[in-house]
C-alpha cells in the first residue's frame, strides 16, 4: 500500500527552559492508503499533539516529516462547525477556499450530506443541530473533500455509545469510499477495537498493537 504520510524520529516541546514541555518524543510512524488505526492512550498521553503534526495544523520540534503531497481532512472532537453559516454552507466552505466553483461546491457538499443521512438539514444552523448531528455534518464536510488521510480526534468524545457508534461507522465508510487513511484518537476501547490497527500513546512515545 502506498504511503500517505511517515514520521521519522518526531519530537514535539512546547514551551521553553524550565517550562518545556515533552509531549511526544522518539515517535516513527507511517499511515498508508485503507490504513485504520486508533491511537489510544490516557489523557495527556501525546494523542493530540500526534493528530496536530501528522494534520499538518503543527510543526515537529525535532525529526522529519514526509508528507506525500495528500490533502487531510479532520473531524474535531467539539463544535467545529462556523455559527453563521448554514449546514450547505460549512461543507462547501473547504471546497471554496481550495478555489472550487460555487455550484459544483454546492453540489458536492448537498451530496455529502445526503451520504451521511443529513439530506433534509442543508439549510440549518449548527445551533439548530444535536452534537450527532453536527459530528455528521463535520464528517460530510471531509467526505465533499475527498481527502487521502483522515484524522479524528476524539470525534465521539462528546456523544452517547449510539451516536458514537453511528459516527465511528461513517467515518470507516468514507474511508472506504475515498480509499483513504483513517487515524482516530479514542479512549473508548469499543471504538478502538472496531479499527484494525491500533497505536497506543504512553507518555508521548508511541506503541504499536495489531488486532
Ligand atoms: P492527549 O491528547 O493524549 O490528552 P496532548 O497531546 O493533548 O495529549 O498533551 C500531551 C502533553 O502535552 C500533556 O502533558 C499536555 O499537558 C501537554 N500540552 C498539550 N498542548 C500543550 C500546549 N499548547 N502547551 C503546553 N503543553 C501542552
Ligand atoms: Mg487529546
Amino acid at each position: 500500500m502506498t504511503a500517505i504520510i511517515s514520521c521519522t524520529d518526531v519530537s514535539r516541546t512546547y514551551g521553553s527552559g524550565r517550562d518545556a514541555v515533552v509531549a511526544i518524543h522518539g515517535v516513527t510512524c507511517e499511515v498508508r492508503e485503507g490504513d485504520k488505526i486508533a491511537v489510544v492512550g490516557s489523557s495527556g498521553s501525546g494523542k493530540t499533539t500526534l493528530l496536530h503534526l501528522l494534520s499538518g495544523l503543527d510543526g515537529p520540534t525535532t525529526g522529519e516529516i514526509h508528507r506525500y503531497d495528500a490533502p487531510v481532512g479532520i473531524v474535531f472532537q467539539g463544535p467545529s462547525l462556523l455559527p453563521p453559516l448554514d449546514v450547505t454552507e460549512n461543507v462547501a466552505l473547504p471546497l471554496l477556499i481550495a478555489g472550487c466553483d460555487g455550484g459544483e461546491a454546492e453540489d458536492r457538499a448537498r451530496e455529502a450530506l445526503r451520504q451521511v443521512g443529513l439530506a433534509g438539514l442543508g439549510k440549518r444552523l449548527p445551533e439548530e443541530l444535536s452534537g450527532g448531528q453536527a459530528q455528521r455534518v463535520a464528517v460530510a464536510r471531509v467526505l465533499a473533500a475527498a481527502p487521502r488521510l483522515i484524522i479524528a480526534d476524539e470525534p465521539t468524545g462528546q456523544l452517547d455509545s449510539a451516536h458514537a457508534d453511528e459516527i465511528i461507522s461513517l467515518l470507516l465508510g468514507v474511508a472506504d469510499d475515498l480509499e483513504a487513511g483513517l487515524v482516530i484518537a479514542t479512549h473508548d476501547p469499543a471504538i478502538a477495537e472496531r479499527l484494525p490497527y491500533r497505536w497506543e500513546m504512553c507518555d508521548g512515545t508511541l506503541g504499536r498493537q495489531t488486532c
